[in-house]
């Protein structure tokens, strides 16, 4: 027995110690992970929603306030207005237009201002904008405060210079909310310096349908992760204060049941029993506006009939009633109009109007004339429209203001840098966290340092494709105003690798251009890196009918599989296009998703450089464009219980993603075995890093009710943790489970707890507890 187990480690010695020898003869040395974790998403979600007291309650300016103003200028605050409306020029070149200024501010009294014209401005300009703004409400009789407010999507995007991290779907792959926390503060300090105190942001919406085409928007598609992320996304932004120079006043937006389009198009019908709304799309929502959020942006399109703006049962029963929510609710873009134009919901738009504002929407998107102004008005004095609810949705918004201090400095000094090398380094760490390795067959990748390299494919010299929409501009495809000294995929890989690197487009997004050629440079290189995905798009123009990756772009990865070199795909790309027919062909798989600026470096540094990836798919890439169903799927919906031929069989599971070293689970431990039904439950893993590697591992746990009255899911995410393992290191990590965790929202619309058997799994483990009745 013996003398077996001293072959058996001689036999695993000298294959360790082959592959320790490999590795330092061939592969890069290691880049330092980032030190930023998160050992349990429950702790941090209460410390996050843990408030500090406001700095001083405002609660009496605004009533004082309220009470000298007239109908008119409530409803001036209550109107949000383009700056495109009121300005002329592009560019840096904008100017306000004068007498359409004096209109909007002095006349109309308009509370808010939004977005940009065309594209990003500088700080300066911004400032100076903004200064002309404030000046303007000095000439009205009280001198309220304009509220500017703009999409700062994934960092300042309308900021020119600013830092631009992971879209949030990146932002999910990483699993980790502290990195989230910190990419948010610096997205606020640089969108305030600009004097721009409100963010249309964070996307809620879960990213279930992947056609949508807003799926890059969203924290994927579970609601627990979407629930964390955005808390963090929300905290990070609006930090202790929102009136310190460096935070300002998030937007959730869009409330709710917005990303389910039964067709997957934009803005077109939802069909979503309130149970499942509940069950999944309510939580992140109502996580955020726990965690402080002082604003909600509204669904543009309708869900089981009921457009989201007239919606009273989910704005004010709902929103208000049942969440809590405090702060006030703003319109989508012209959405009051649409409900006559679009939805036809109502015959004209001053009825429109009146059921928007009855439904519970404080502030109306205009945003390019004064109909709702003039229209609010009227029904005020025909008694349609209760003063009452003037001045409830007046009080929420001047809080606000009152709170981000803009009646004491409307345009406040920043405190910190912009666009520092500090600010960088975090959002090139979270570009890193958010690549997925999908598949490295024979450990091809990281690649050896003397590999000759092609690189190919539309997505492999693009800044846009790895940033996607809202950038600079909303559909994010103005080349010019990407900065120059920010690496695509291809120099980042030429400055690692130098010489060694040959470039072949091959083809551009849909459309061919010399596959031959890029075959040719296949033929000469050791391996293919092909960088395939999507171009960049926003909101309706970005709709798909098919999730398949176009067809040039496919023709190229083929071709270039068929020549025998090894093909490494890169998936530049906002949502999973289908790629089965590449698959089992590519020897390694990189999800890259829309990492931003520092994406191209960080997708090098995974290549050719010594960075051990640790992203995690935050949805289910699917095999088949028709075959798409989310993790948290009915188990009868399984190969294993046979349910037609075509049974739950993704290309890469949700929560999947290789790392260049190992992790060993083991010893979960759940305790209690039986438990009350108010109780709670311990859980507790050991991770090892059983590899030669330091990396970073998201823990996730799942669990499983077994019996439900309602067919419960096979798993659902419960807790997770992002950690940070050295070669050989042990870490256990213990999770609480609680009531809340054990319940569903059953056929009544209500959470339910049911007793009966769970279990818990995470990894390969699984143990389980019974629930007892009392
Ligand atoms: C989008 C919102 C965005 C708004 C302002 C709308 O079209 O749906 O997400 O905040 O425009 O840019």
């Amino acid at each position: 027995m013996r003398t077996i187990a001293i072959a058996l480690a001689a036999i695993i010695c000298a294959q360790t110690f082959c592959a320790v020898v490999q590795q330092t003869h061939a592969a890069p040395p290691d880049i330092p992970l980032s030190i930023a974790e998160v050992a349990d998403s429950e702790s941090f979600l209460q410390r996050a929603t843990s408030l500090p007291k406001p700095a001083r309650d405002n609660s009496r300016r605004v009533a004082e306030l309220l009470k000298r103003m007239t109908l008119e200028e409530k409803v001036g605050q209550m109107t949000q207005l383009a700056i495109g409306f009121i300005s002329t020029g592009d560019g840096e070149d904008i100017q306000l237009d004068q007498a359409k200024l004096e209109k909007a501010v002095v006349k109309y009294g308009a509370g808010s201002i939004l977005n940009v014209k065309d594209q990003a401005l500088s700080v300066d300009k911004w400032r100076e904008l903004i200064g002309q703004l404030q000046a303007a409400t000095q000439k009205t009789r009280l001198k309220i405060p304009v509220l500017y407010g703009i999409d700062s999507i994934h960092g300042g995007t309308y900021v020119r210079g600013a830092t631009l991290s992971p879209q949030e779907i990146g932002m999910a792959a990483t699993w980790n909310p502290e990195l989230m926390r910190r990419v948010s503060e610096i997205a606020a300090a640089e969108t305030r310096a600009a004097g721009i105190p409100w963010t249309f942001s964070p996307v809620l919406d879960l990213g279930r349908q992947p056609l949508w085409p807003r799926f890059y928007e969203t924290f994927g598609e579970d609601p627990y992760l979407a629930s964390v992320m955005g808390v963090a996304f929300v905290r990070g932004f609006e930090g202790d204060d929102i009136s310190s120079p460096d935070h300002l006043a998030t937007s959730l937006k869009h409330y709710v049941g917005y990303s389910f389009p039964l067709n997957g198009r934009d803005r077109t019908p939802a069909w979503i029993p309130e149970n499942y709304l509940r069950e999944y799309f309510l939580p992140s929502f109502a996580a955020a506006v726990h965690a402080g959020a002082r604003t909600v942006m509204v669904n543009s399109a309708e869900i089981n009939g009921t457009p989201g703006h007239v919606n009273h049962h989910l704005l004010t029963e709902v929103l208000r009633g049942e969440l809590g929510f405090k702060g006030f609710v703003v319109s989508d873009w012209e959405d009051i109009k649409k409900l006559v134009t679009t939805w036809r919901a109502a015959a004209n738009e001053k009825e429109a109007t009146r059921l928007a504002v009855m439904a519970g929407i404080d502030m109306s998107m205009v945003p390019q004339d004064y109909s709702f102004s003039d229209l609010l008005i009227e029904l005020v004095k025909e008694g349609k429209v209760p003063m009452s609810r003037i001045d409830e949705a007046v009080g929420r918004i001047l809080l606000v203001k009152f709170d981000l201090g803009l009646f004491e400095d409307p345009l406040p000094k920043p405190k910190l840098g912009f666009a520092t090398a500090e600010s960088r380094q975090i959002a090139l760490d979270a570009a890193r966290e958010s690549l997925v390795l999908l598949k490295n067959d024979s450990g091809i990748l990281p690649l050896a340092r003397d590999r000759k390299i092609l690189v190919t494919g539309p997505a492999a010299d693009s800044l846009i494709s790895l940033n996607n929409g809202w950038t600079y501009v909303w559909q994010g495809n103005n080349a010019a105003l990407y900065p120059k000294d920010r690496p695509t995929i291809l120099k980042a890989i030429q400055e690692k690798a130098g010489n060694n690197v040959t470039y072949v487009p091959g083809v551009a997004f849909d459309q061919e251009i010399d596959i031959a050629a890029a075959v040719r440079a296949a033929q000469e290189s050791d391996v293919a890196v092909v960088c395939v995905g999507e171009s960049s798009y926003a909101e309706t123009p970005g709709n798909i009918t098919d999730l398949t990756l176009s067809g040039p772009q496919l023709k190229l990865a083929e071709a270039l599989e068929a020549t025998g070199k090894p093909v490494l795909l890169v998936l530049v790309e906002g949502r999973p296009r289908v790629i089965n027919h590449l698959v089992d062909r590519a020897r390694g798989i990189l999800l890259a998703l829309n990492p931003g600026n520092e994406g191209g470096a960080a997708v090098a540094d995974v290549l050719v450089g010594g960075y051990n990836p640790n992203g995690k798919l935050p949805f289910t890439y699917p095999r088949t464009p028709n075959s798409f169903i989310t993790y948290d799927h009915k188990i009868f919906e399984t190969e294993e219980t046979g349910f037609g031929n075509e049974a739950f069989a993704p290309q890469f599971e949700f929560g999947s993603g290789l790392s260049y070293t190992t992790f060993r689970y083991s010893n979960l431990q759940v305790s209690p075995k039986s438990v009350p039904l108010n109780g709670e439950v311990k859980v507790s893993v050991t991770v090892t890093n059983s590899g030669s590697r330091a990396g970073k591992e998201s823990v996730i746990l799942y669990l499983r009710d077994e019996v439900a009255s309602l067919t419960p899911p096979g798993r659902r995410v419960r807790r997770f943790a992002k950690i940070n393992l050295d070669p050989g290191q042990s870490r256990a990590l213990t999770f609480t489970l609680r009531r809340a965790d054990f319940s569903f929202i059953g056929a009544d619309n209500k959470a339910t707890v049911e007793p009966g058997d769970f279990k818990v799994l995470v990894e390969k483990l699984n143990d389980g507890f019974t629930l007892q009745t009392k």
